[in-house]
């Protein structure tokens, strides 16, 4: 038995997972586990042209990254065109489908002389049966297109979860095609027969597809199926205030993946992005599920925030284990030349340095400094390592050479030669980061140079 609440995505591989469709999933997913239904992937690869296997791939891998389990699919629609062609015969069979055989010069005459008029563009009906009408004489060797028989007039209304009731007159849209002369479904055809024969309940989407739904209504009605509830989401614009595009930046969840994101955070940014539990701005998957029960979504389009994002990482990652940091951080490195194991000496860096990372690549950049050679600004040499400091250095580098090499006693290693030479703490802590780690701020800086190793200390150490 399936459970009343079935969700569904249902992506076009046509490219990556887009940050808007990741979103519609996330809250699909998130609505069949709040009331303990399913939720389906689907893949509409009716597009034969522009589909391809490397995109399914991406999709799949960025499910899995955030974490979005599915309990069916993912269910090819290329795999169904029997159930389609099937369908379609039901409908001729009950007068609510045609065959049309006007070719793509007819489309273009009916569509030139309609602008003439002044005339909406449409369908004109020239091949939909009616009691006492003489059809055209059918061409030969023409492969016909399958219409469907749209109500002529009439208004098609729904709920929607999100907008709030709509209503959209039948005059406005036509007949259109089901099915194209190769036998590949449509879109708005191919959707209400999955949607049905996967007893889908709700069906969130893009608001973009607000126009389709009349029709995909009227398609259910002819069918005798019952309806799910529609929830259209607004789109997610960029920073720019622009529609979220490829061309102003990144639009993929691979691409956060690849810039050091963390699936957590990735997931808590979307979920919140278009959607609100009072003022909670960081929660947990287990919270999601527990609050989300398709309220508070927002009707008005949503903003990309990459500070935000950015603050939102930077908690995950403060939040998230060394061990598993370590783990993540390993393809971030080799994108540097650096090849490093995931062992307790990195899994150690990484908790020390976490907290000053908004990304992965951030803790990459600051992990370099344990592989490679670091290369101090001249303005951080000129201001911080003065000719008055280095013979406290070269003290320092002596205490250092003879300790025991944890970070208390390079602590008092670096105490004992600010007494001797009358210093001030950061006159001496400064210029040691600068010289090992290459950058003026860092961690505690006993800390530090705790987790390298004495030999690379002592040899940055050496200023002459
Ligand atoms: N393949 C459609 C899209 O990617 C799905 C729309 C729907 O969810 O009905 O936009």
């Amino acid at each position: 038995m399936r459970p009343p609440i079935r969700t569904r995505i249902a992506p076009s591989p046509t490219g990556f997972l887009h940050l808007g469709t990741a979103r519609t999933a996330l809250y699909s997913w998130a609505y069949a586990r709040h009331f303990g239904g399913e939720f389906v992937l689907r893949i509409e690869d009716t597009d034969v042209a522009r589909s391809t296997q490397d995109s399914v791939d991406q999709i799949l891998a960025s499910m899995r990254w955030l974490g979005l389990d599915y309990d069916e699919g993912p269910v090819y629609q290329m795999h169904r065109l029997a159930r389609y062609g099937a369908v379609v015969d039901q409908l001729i069979a009950a007068g609510k489908a045609y065959r049309c055989y006007c070719s793509p010069q007819d489309l273009e005459a009916m569509k030139a002389a309609q602008e003439a008029r002044g005339e909406k563009r449409r369908y004109d009906g020239t091949w939909r049966p009616a009691a006492g009408k003489v059809l055209p004489p059918v061409p030969q060797g023409v492969e016909p297109v399958i219409r469907f028989c749209n109500p002529p007039d009439g208004d098609v209304t729904w709920d929607d979860l999100v907008k709030g009731p709509i209503t959209i007159n039948n005059r406005e849209i036509d007949d259109l095609i089901i099915m194209r002369a190769d036998g590949v479904p449509t879109y708005n055809f191919a959707v209400v027969v999955d949607d049905w024969d996967m007893t889908i309940s709700h069906v969130f989407r893009g608001d973009e597809h607000i126009n389709n739904t009349p029709w995909q209504i009227n398609i259910f009605n002819a069918l005798g199926a019952p309806l799910p509830r529609f929830g259209h989401l607004p789109i997610i614009l960029g920073d720019d205030g622009q529609k979220l595009s490829k061309r102003r930046g990144a639009v993929s969840v691979t691409a956060y993946e690849e810039s050091g994101f963390l699936p957590e955070a990735m997931l808590n940014y979307l979920a919140r992005l278009g959607w609100s539990h009072g003022d909670d701005e960081l929660f947990s998957r287990e919270q999601l599920i527990n609050w989300f029960d398709g309220g508070h979504l927002s009707r008005s389009p949503a903003q990309w925030d990459p500070a935000k994002l950015a603050w939102v990482n930077a908690h995950y990652i403060k939040a998230a284990e060394p061990a598993r940091l370590a783990q993540l951080v390993l393809p971030q490195l080799a994108r540097l030349g650096i090849t490093a194991e995931a062992d307790t000496a990195l899994a150690q860096r990484c908790a020390l340095l976490k907290d000053r990372c908004a990304t992965l690549v951030e803790l990459a950049d600051w992990l370099r400094m344990y592989y490679q050679p670091v290369q101090p600004s001249e303005a951080d040499r000129a201001l911080h390592l003065t000719e008055t400091i280095k013979p406290a250095i070269a003290a320092l580098a002596a205490r250092l050479a003879e300790c025991e090499w944890a970070a208390p006693a390079i602590n008092q290693a670096i105490k004992a030669t600010v007494a001797e030479y009358q210093i001030k703490m950061p006159q001496l802590a400064i210029p040691l980061r600068v010289l090992v780690c290459g950058r003026a701020q860092t961690p505690s800086v006993d800390a530090v140079l705790a987790s390298f190793n004495r030999r690379s200390v002592l040899d940055r150490l050496q200023t002459s």
